[in-house]
């Protein structure tokens, strides 16, 4: 068993690359067949910003979708071309957006401070600057209780019910070379479903309409659910987005999929430390933590494989009817889950948590312990991709005084 191999340290993160490779064909061929060859897929980089990882989904003809300009600079960086890059977010710095514009980056306009750097910034322009638009409607109304916000509105892009949205188009359209020519919908919701995509797809159409827009892009942003069972499939979200938004002749597609791309293939493995009994519960700590896999603490469930570290040794291990595996940490509530009439465990026996890769590794704080090691498993061999953080990378960029 490669995974009890001791040259595999715990805790890390395993990337399965074939996984990944069969979520993105899934959700290329889904939206080829339903909308046309006029799609583009912009990886959203904060959903999972591991250098490795962008990388190798950018190898895959993805464009980089950043949201600030470290990551924007992050993007550069592992080799996305200036216009490979969707830039979005709701605090662009003016250097970047300036750069992204002049280069011919997909940019996405949120606020009336970015129409004030473009203003201020025309003199500069050496090309055609085309922005889309981010419109900003009431979703709960048509999703009621999917929504992440409820009543209390989304904040990000233009109102369309209280004007902004109008007065944001009529303002860039006045501006000499500049044009609107997309529309940016994205909206994270409880329930990722068909219907919130529907909505989204049917207000921008509404929009193109009411506002005389010569669209050239519509991007309907990420929040899909991947290959989860039971749920929607790419095919059925491309459906419902090409039907909602209706006649598209010419008009392209983006696609900005975080946790549908990177949220199944990732794994997290750690490794029994101790146990003890306390009154009638027995606590099994590993070298793990919630503050990798959860690190927002909202108890997420996650499947789990038990390895053995003696396969050999099952006989002789009692049953528990109840073990409650708990992290690393000093947080008396860092607990990762019951695992029920199952054999004890023991010092040595792993754990490997699935469906680990989204918003985990990069929201996971820094705390107690730094950052873990990742592997990445092609075929059968596994290769580091980032070793684990010490104190020397912990205190790089510290001064200390005495
Ligand atoms: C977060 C985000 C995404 C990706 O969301 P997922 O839920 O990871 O698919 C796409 N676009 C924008 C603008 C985002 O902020």
């Amino acid at each position: 068993m490669i995974i009890n191999n001791q040259s595999i340290q715990t805790p890390c993160f395993l990337i399965d690359k074939s996984h990944i490779d069969r979520n993105i064909n899934e959700l290329r061929v889904g939206f080829k067949e339903e909308w046309g060859s006029n799609v583009f897929f912009g990886y959203s980089v904060k959903t999972n910003s591991l250098p490795w990882l962008v990388s190798y989904i950018g190898n895959n003809g993805f464009l980089a979708e950043v949201v600030s300009d470290q990551e924007y600079r992050l993007a550069r960086r592992l080799g996305f071309g200036s216009s490979e890059i969707v830039l979005n977010g709701p605090i662009k710095g003016e250097e970047v957006l300036i750069e992204a514009l002049e280069s011919g980056a997909i940019v996405n306009i949120d606020n009336s401070e970015e129409i004030r750097i473009i203003e201020g910034n025309l003199d500069h322009r050496h090309r055609e600057w085309k922005v889309g638009v981010r419109f900003n409607f009431q979703l709960e109304a048509e999703c009621p209780g999917e929504t992440i916000v409820g009543d209390r509105c989304g904040r990000f892009g233009f109102c369309v019910e209280n004007g902004e949205f109008e007065r944001a188009i009529e303002r860039l359209s006045k501006l000499n070379g500049v044009s609107v020519i997309g529309l940016h919908g994205h909206s994270s919701t409880r329930s990722k479903s068909i219907r919130v995509f529907q909505s989204i797809s049917r207000k921008a159409s509404e929009l193109v309409t009411r506002y005389g827009i010569a669209l050239e892009y519509f991007d309907v942003g990420g929040g899909f659910y991947g290959d989860k069972p039971g749920e929607a499939s790419y095919r059925e979200y491309a459906k419902a987005i090409s039907d909602s938004f209706g006649e598209h002749e010419g008009i392209r597609l983006i696609v900005e999929p975080g946790a549908g791309i990177v949220a199944s293939p990732i794994s997290y493995l750690c490794e029994v430390k101790n146990t003890r009994d306390v009154c009638g519960n027995r606590f099994v700590t590993v070298d793990g933590s919630c503050v990798h896999i959860d690190p927002q603490m909202h108890g997420i469930v996650f499947g789990k494989n038990v390895y053995r570290a003696d396969k050999n040794d099952v006989e002789s291990c009692g049953r528990v009817d109840l073990q409650e595996v708990c992290g690393f940490t000093c947080i008396e509530m860092d607990r990762m889950g019951v695992i029920r009439d199952e054999v004890e465990l023991k010092p040595g026996d792993r754990i490997e948590y699935l469906n680990c890769g989204s918003y985990s590794m990069t929201l996971a704080p820094l705390f107690i312990s730094y950052f873990p090691r990742v592997y990445v498993k092609d075929d059968s061999k596994y290769q580091l991709v980032r070793d684990a953080w010490d104190e020397g990378d912990f205190m790089s960029k510290c001064e200390v005084f005495i």
